[in-house]
């Protein structure tokens, strides 16, 4: 079967359940959530830069309903850093979790909820859409591995379009591509199908018109709700299908090498495009058309460049000598993709996105 064609091809389709609350000041009906999951006792995660603004507002929304709160998340959802916070988590006989934050909040208590099966409330600050997912990322001893479990699905999603005021701007820019990526890699998974589709392309096409909009104006309250909104139906495309070559790359080089998640995204977005393009040019058709562009991996990379985004490995910390080991960690365990994943191929392209090169 040809992904993306317009011809309606079999196929199948799961949802997941999930219910979302999307507006302007929704953390203030936190509280009500709890007690429509019959819970009263939550234990609050979050990181260190909400630690005294959103987070201690959420402490005091929750009022007696909060029972303590772990500002503990870090990038890439070390297993120590789990292992630590589900201590404090055993200590207080909590019997939700409340997580204020971007994916590596969301990530934490995605991985206590794989333990201990509490129910999640998540409030994203980030466009990363980890969300809207059953997927969790842990890294362990310097390897990131992925599980797709219902269990770490969060049974409540509460937008608030004003938590994502204060993402600067450099940050929601490549947040917000690294949601495009994932709705980019459900156009052309294995098992995409016509409703993941074409929320992918809604969510690609919101994010493409919102992230030029907050660069100039991060006070932009439509595009602040745009992109947020995007976020969303951009990580219920991830949620629902497989991943492909780009994740896998950025797994490699966020879990291995120690790259900032989201950045990794923006500077691999256009090589993996570029790489897959020949073979599956619909549904690559599909991501140019969202972006109003006739070139989807030149527009992905325009959309970075221009308006100040990393477009380079070497910018974000990767050290050349380096890269040939990346190569054959990237080929290992490959997941699916629409072109044959081959290491020499793939060493072309972690060169380009070394040295910054727009695809030609
Ligand atoms: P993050 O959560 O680490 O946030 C990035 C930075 O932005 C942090 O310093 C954070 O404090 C700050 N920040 C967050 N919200 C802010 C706000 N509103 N205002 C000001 N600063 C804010 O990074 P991320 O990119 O959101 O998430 C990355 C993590 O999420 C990675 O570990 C990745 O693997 C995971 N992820 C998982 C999935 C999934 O489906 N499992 C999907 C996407 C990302």
């Amino acid at each position: 079967m040809s992904v993306g064609e317009n011809r309606m091809d079999a196929f199948q389709y799961t949802g997941l359940p999930a219910r979302v609350l999307f507006g302007f000041g929704t953390i203030a009906k936190v509280g009500d959530e709890l007690a429509s999951l019959g819970c009263r006792r939550a234990f609050v995660l979050s990181d260190p830069h909400h630690a005294t603004g959103a987070a201690a507002r959420l402490m005091q929304v929750l009022g007696a309903l909060g029972v303590a709160l772990s500002t503990d998340a870090v990038m890439h959802t070390p297993t120590d850093v789990t292992e630590r916070v589900a201590e404090k988590l055993a200590a207080c006989n909590a019997d939700c979790l409340v997580a204020l934050g971007g994916g590596s909040t969301i990530g934490l208590a995605k991985a206590l909820a794989l333990r201990t099966d509490l129910p999640q409330i998540v409030l994203p600050t980030t466009y990363a859409g980890s969300e809207a997912t059953p997927v969790l990322g842990e890294t362990r001893d310097g390897q990131k591995t992925t599980i797709r479990s219902l269990k770490v699905l969060p049974e409540v999603i509460v937008y608030d379009v004003e938590l994502t005021y204060g993402l600067p701007p450099a940050i929601s820019l490549v947040s917000g591509i690294n949601a495009i990526a994932h709705a980019v890699e459900s156009l052309y998974a294995q098992d995409a199908n016509p409703v993941t589709s074409s929320l992918a392309e809604q969510g690609i096409a919101a994010l493409g018109r919102a992230l030029p909009a907050i660069t100039s104006d991060p006070a932009d309250r439509n595009a602040r709700a745009d992109a947020l909104f995007g976020a969303w139906v951009c990580g219920a495309c991830l949620g629902t299908v497989g991943m492909s070559l780009h994740h896998k790359l950025c797994h490699v080089l966020g879990g291995s090498f120690g790259l900032p998640h989201a950045e990794t995204h923006t500077v691999i977005l256009p090589h993996a495009v570029a790489y897959n393009a020949p073979a599956a040019p619909a549904a690559i058709g599909r991501v140019a058309r969202a972006l109003g562009a006739d070139r989807a991996a030149q527009a992905l990379f325009d959309l970075a460049a221009m308006n100040g985004a990393p477009t380079s490995l070497r910018e974000i910390g990767m050290s050349q000598s380096d890269l040939d080991e990346a190569a054959t960690a990237a080929v290992g365990s490959p997941y699916w993709n629409p072109r044959p994943v081959e290491r020499d191929a793939i060493r072309a392209l972690l060169d380009d996105a070394y040295n910054g090169h727009r695809p030609s």
